[in-house]
């Protein structure tokens, strides 16, 4: 994200404001990966070709079913209930979201426990409070 600096009034800014943490582009690759190769093995699990047609034959049967496309880890995000922020690749949820009986403690596991499910391993210490303005 890119921050104007100089003067600006309130009213133009908005801002971004999360219980969450960086995701690390080398982990989030790896782990985009790793749901894609998922996917495409749940996919093909139970395919086989007609054997009868031999190697080189395209019909239906012998045509592998077309793997889904994953979306971008935005969309993964999304679909987890999480908030981000494309730029920074920040994922984590607002303040607002935190549960009334829930603790802040309780609200981080929960978050973290969220992206580990979604993205890769992550551990409670690693949830931060985050907070990026955007000036326009
Ligand atoms: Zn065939």
């Amino acid at each position: 994200m890119k921050i104007r600096t100089g003067f600006v009034s309130n009213s133009s800014s908005s801002s971004f404001v999360v219980f969450g943490l960086h995701l690390d582009p080398n982990k989030l690759r790896q782990a985009m990966e790793e749901r894609e190769a998922k996917i495409r093995a749940e996919t093909l699990k139970d395919w086989k070709r007609n054997v009868t047609h031999g190697e080189g034959c395209r019909c239906s049967e012998c045509t592998p079913p077309k793997v889904p496309e994953i979306g971008g880890w935005c969309q993964i995000a999304e679909d987890a209930g999480l908030s981000y922020l494309v730029e920074e690749r920040v994922v984590g949820k607002s303040p607002n979201a935190m549960k009334s009986d829930e603790t802040k403690q309780q609200f981080i596991t929960r978050i973290a426990r969220i992206i580990s499910e979604t993205f890769y391993p992550v551990d409670p210490d690693q949830v931060q409070y985050i907070e990026e303005v955007e000036f326009s």
